[in-house]
């Protein structure tokens, strides 16, 4: 198969390569930054398409549960590629109904789509370390996570090992067109020809430039910003996520509580507010009281690429030959193994093992530029 660029270096862009480099594709991943500064490094690593399926449209839906199931065995394979741990955990998802209106609503959602209801008395008992007077939670076992920053690292490690080149650092790396299809990549100042290219810019993916083509030729991508923290402790409270309202605590290995996450539409804003930080960290310290008194020792933001109608954009756009695999907004973790799956089928020219066809870059007509 003819060479395959890939800009962006994060989940979707790292995972695409190796799925291309196994079917015998040779692939350079560009990046304008170094390794890790996108949003899978910023993440939380939760793969909980039960805990935050709610309120996805059902083709989203249908795609996160099918990318949970590609998990299990994907984990694995990383791990064997890379020589490296990325901290896979079938630990499930905890929900907290604080209040009677909350344990109502909770125990409905329970009854129609997942997990098991506990009321107050069982919570308290099955979880002490919890404060006490909930007013119930859901266990829902099919989620997990996965320690995203190691499995950025693993996956990278994975390309290079596979065969691929990363070419990190460059600056913001464009796409060259010519008579609507695309000739190649502009990058550190030079042009380089490639039949095929692939966009996996993230929240960035309206913002690349497009010499000889049109910038309207690209979907909309906005960037809503996440900011996280972390407390470590001696020892992690519990194992699995646990949910309390817009506040999520996730378990990590040595210790580290991560603590998530803000949703502000702030364009690509990276201050990080010690206050919204700290408003995360006061929920976990309200839900498990052994947390009173330990700080926050890291604090982080990202930018998750969100979308006008809430879907991904996975396939081909207006332009011959270049391809986007961008707005995966919340999930983009979780929808890892499939998104590499189903982005490397469409570039080979193959069919998708899972109808991506709702999710067409196409569809959202070309933009025009006021
Ligand atoms: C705070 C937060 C918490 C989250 N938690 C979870 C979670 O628990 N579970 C989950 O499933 N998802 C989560 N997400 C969402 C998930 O992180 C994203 O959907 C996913 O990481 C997107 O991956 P990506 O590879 O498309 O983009 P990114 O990881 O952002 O990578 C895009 C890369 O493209 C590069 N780039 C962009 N433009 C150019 C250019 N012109 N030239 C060169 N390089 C360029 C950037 O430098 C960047 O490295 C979270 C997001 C945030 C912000």
């Amino acid at each position: 198969m003819a060479d395959v660029a890939i800009i962006g270096g994060g989940i979707a862009g790292l995972w695409t390569a190796l799925e291309l480099l196994r079917a015998g594709a040779s692939v350079t991943v560009f990046d304008g930054r170094r390794l890790g500064e996108g949003a899978s490094t910023a993440a939380g690593g939760m793969l909980a398409p039960g805990a935050e399926g709610d309120g996805l449209a059902p083709a989203v839906q249908a795609f996160a549960i099918a990318s949970r199931k590609a998990w299990t065995h994907a984990a694995a394979d990383i791990e064997n590629a890379s020589g490296i741990d990325i901290g896979y955990a079938d630990c499930g998802s905890l929900i907290i109904a604080r209040d009677d209106a909350e344990a109502a609503a909770l125990k409905a959602q329970c009854a129609q789509r997942f997990g098991a209801w506990l009321d107050s008395s069982a919570l308290a008992s099955t979880y002490p370390q919890l404060r006490h007077g909930l007013a119930g939670g859901a266990f829902v076992a099919g989620d997990a996570c996965v320690d995203n920053r190691a499995l950025i690292e693993a996956l990278s490690a994975a390309v290079t090992q596979a065969g691929g080149t990363c070419a990190f650092g460059l600056g913001d790396v464009g796409v060259r067109v010519g008579g609507n299809r695309v000739l190649g990549v502009r990058a550190g100042g030079r042009n380089l020809d490639f039949p095929r290219v692939l966009l996996a810019t993230g929240a960035w993916t309206s913002h690349v430039s497009i010499e000889g083509g049109s910038a309207t030729d690209l979907p909309p991508v906005m960037p809503v910003k996440g900011q996280m923290g972390m407390i470590r402790v001696a020892a992690l409270p519990m194992r699995e996520l646990v949910w309390l309202g817009h506040t999520y605590l996730i378990p990590r290995r040595a210790g580290q509580l991560v603590l998530g996450a803000t949703s502000e539409d702030a364009g690509f804003d990276p201050c990080i507010s010690e206050g919204a930080v700290e408003k995360l960290a006061d929920d976990a310290r309200w839900l498990v009281p052994s947390l009173a008194g330990l700080p926050v020792v890291e604090r982080w933001c990202g930018f998750r690429p969100a979308t006008p109608d809430g879907l991904p954009v996975l396939g081909q756009t207006r332009v011959d030959g270049l391809y986007v695999a961008s707005g995966q907004y919340r999930n983009g973790i979780l929808f890892g193994p499939l998104v590499a799956r189903t982005m490397a089928a469409c570039i080979s020219g193959k069919a998708s093992a899972i109808d991506i066809s709702a999710f067409d870059p196409k569809r959202f007509g070309p933009r025009h530029e006021h």
